[in-house]
C-alpha cells in the first residue's frame, strides 16, 4: 500500500504530465500512474536515427495563432521553430500533377471546405455525411475542372481523411468545421529535439516542487470510492495508491474497452453511452532512414493520393536522409517495405532506389494503451454532436473522479493543445474542490 497523496493521476501522456506540472505547482501532492515503461503516451518521439523522429504528435498547429504549446515551452527554457509552408508536390497513380493542375486543386478544395462549413450551418440531417456534401457534383471541388482532374480532385479531398482518422463518409457534415474559428491552425511548428523533450521538462518540473511523483509499468486496473469518500486505484501487479481525488486520461480508445467494474461505482449511463458512441480515429506513422539521398529536398512534403488512402511523406533530415510518412486510416497495416516500395515508385519511377537501412513505425491501431490515434471528429449518426466531447469531460463521484485527455476538449480534440488544456482544467477544478473540502 502507498503512502496517500492529494491526487491520483492515471496516465502520463501531456494531459496527465500538464495536470501534474499545473498541480504540484500550486502545493497539491501528486502520485502518477504509468501504464507503459515510458512517459508521454501518444507524444513519442524516437531518437535512435540519432535525431528526433515523431511516431506521435509532431506539429505545434496554429504556431502563430496562439497554441499553449508555446508558452509552455518557453516557461521550460525549450526551443521551438516555424515551419516553413510549403504545397510540396502531388502525386496520383499516375505520377505527379503539374504545379498549375496542384494551384487549381488546392483552391478547389480550399472553396470546398469554405462551402460545406458554411451550408452545414444551415440545419441538415443527422445522416448527412462530409463525403454527400464535399463530393456532391454540385461541389466547388469540381468547378473548372475536366473529368480526370475530377477524379484527382476527389483523391485529395480524401487527404483530409489522414487528420480525420475517419472517411469522408462516416464524418458528419452538419458538425464538419464547427471548431474550426477557435481550434488552433494556419501555421505549424516544432519542438526543437522533439516534443520528447516537452514531456521530459513537464516531469521534471513537476518532480521539482518535490510534490509529484510518477511510477512506470503500472497498469491501472480497478478505481473505486471507498466508503469514507476517498479514492483508490489498484493495478495489475498488485499495487494499491490511495488519493483524496482521482484523474483518469485513460485515451477513449482504451476507455472504450474497459470492463464495466472498472470504476466501482460505475460511471453514469449518460457517459458510459458517449464512451460508445464517439469514435476513435486510425492515423500511423514511419520514420524511413536511407544512406543516400533519392528525393528532391526542395520538392517536398510528398502527398501520394491513392484510391485506398493517402500517403504523406515529410523529409525531415538530408544528411543522413530521412522521410517521415503519415499513413491514412485505409492504408494501415502496410510494411515498411511497403511503404517505401510505393514512395519510391511514385516521387523516383526512373530511379534505382535504394532500400531502407532503418525504419520505425508506430502501431497506435493495435497498442492497447490507445487502441487508435486520437478522437475523431463527430460522426455521421442520431444525436451526436461536439457535446459528447464535453460529456467526456464531465467529472463523476461529486467531482472526485475528473477526466482529461485530448477527447475531452470539445474545442481542441485530437490536439496536443486539447490534452495540455484538458490538464490544465482539470488541475484547476480538483485545485478548488480539494481547497473547497480543507475549509469545511
Ligand atoms: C500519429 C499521431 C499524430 C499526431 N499529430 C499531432 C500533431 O502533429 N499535433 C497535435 O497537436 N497533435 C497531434 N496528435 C494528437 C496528440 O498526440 C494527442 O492528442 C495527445 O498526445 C494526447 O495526449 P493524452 O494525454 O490525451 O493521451 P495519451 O498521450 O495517450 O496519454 C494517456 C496515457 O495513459 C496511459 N494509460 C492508458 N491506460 C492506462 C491504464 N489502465 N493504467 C495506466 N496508464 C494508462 C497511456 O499509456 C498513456 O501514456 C497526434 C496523434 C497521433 C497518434
Amino acid at each position: 500500500m502507498s503512502a496517500s497523496s492529494d491526487v491520483l493521476i492515471i496516465g502520463a501522456g501531456l494531459a496527465g504530465l500538464s495536470a501534474a506540472y499545473n498541480l504540484s505547482k500550486a502545493g497539491k501532492t501528486v502520485q502518477v500512474v504509468e501504464a507503459r515503461d515510458r512517459i508521454g503516451g501518444r507524444a513519442w518521439t524516437d531518437y535512435s536515427f540519432g535525431f528526433p523522429v515523431e511516431l506521435g504528435c509532431m506539429a505545434i498547429h496554429g504556431y502563430n495563432q496562439g497554441n499553449p504549446v508555446l508558452g509552455y515551452a518557453k516557461t521550460l527554457g525549450l526551443e521551438t521553430k516555424l515551419l516553413p509552408a510549403s504545397p510540396g508536390t502531388l502525386f496520383t497513380k499516375d505520377g505527379p500533377l503539374d504545379a498549375d493542375l496542384t494551384r487549381r486543386l488546392h483552391t478547389n478544395i480550399f472553396l470546398a471546405m469554405s462551402h460545406m462549413n458554411k451550408v452545414t450551418s444551415e440545419p441538415l440531417s443527422d445522416s448527412s455525411s462530409a463525403a454527400d456534401i464535399l463530393l456532391s457534383s454540385s461541389s466547388p471541388l469540381y468547378t473548372g475542372l475536366s473529368e480526370t482532374e475530377k477524379e484527382k480532385a476527389t483523391a485529395l479531398a480524401r487527404a483530409a481523411e489522414i487528420g480525420w482518422g475517419i472517411s469522408l463518409e462516416e464524418a458528419s457534415a452538419h458538425w464538419s468545421g464547427w471548431a474550426s474559428g477557435v481550434a488552433f491552425a494556419g501555421s505549424d511548428g516544432i519542438v526543437v529535439g522533439g516534443y520528447g523533450k516537452l514531456v521530459a521538462a513537464l516531469r521534471a518540473a513537476a518532480e521539482e516542487t518535490g510534490k509529484a511523483s510518477f511510477v512506470l509499468n503500472a497498469h491501472v486496473s480497478k478505481v473505486d470510492k471507498t466508503n469514507d469518500g476517498r479514492i483508490q486505484i489498484h493495478t495489475s501487479n498488485g499495487q494499491v495508491y490511495n488519493g483524496r481525488a482521482a484523474l483518469s486520461t485513460i485515451p477513449l480508445g482504451t476507455l472504450k474497452k474497459l470492463t464495466d467494474d472498472f470504476f466501482d461505482p460505475p460511471l453514469p449511463a449518460r457517459k458510459s453511452s458517449v464512451i460508445s458512441r464517439t469514435a476513435v480515429g486510425i492515423l500511423e506513422k514511419f520514420g524511413l532512414l536511407y544512406d543516400s539521398l533519392w528525393w528532391d529536398p526542395a520538392a517536398g512534403p510528398f502527398t501520394i493520393l491513392l484510391e485506398n488512402g493517402t500517403l504523406l511523406a515529410i523529409p525531415i533530415s538530408s544528411s543522413p536522409p530521412c522521410l517521415h510518412v503519415l499513413v491514412s486510416h485505409g492504408l494501415t497495416g502496410l510494411s515498411a517495405d511497403t511503404i517505401h516500395n510505393i514512395l519510391s515508385q511514385a516521387i523516383a519511377p526512373e530511379k534505382m532506389v535504394p532500400k531502407p537501412i532503418k525504419a520505425v513505425a508506430s502501431r497506435w491501431k493495435d497498442d492497447e494503451l490507445s487502441l487508435g490515434a486520437t478522437s475523431s471528429p463527430v460522426r455521421v449518426g442520431e444525436g451526436r454532436s461536439p457535446l459528447d466531447f464535453a460529456e467526456l469531460a464531465r467529472p463523476v463521484w461529486g467531482g472526485l473522479l475528473g477526466f482529461a485527455g485530448e477527447a475531452t476538449e470539445l474545442d481542441h480534440r485530437g490536439s496536443v493543445p486539447g490534452a495540455i488544456l484538458s490538464g490544465e482544467r482539470e488541475a484547476r477544478r480538483i485545485q478548488a474542490l480539494l481547497d473547497w473540502q480543507y475549509v469545511v
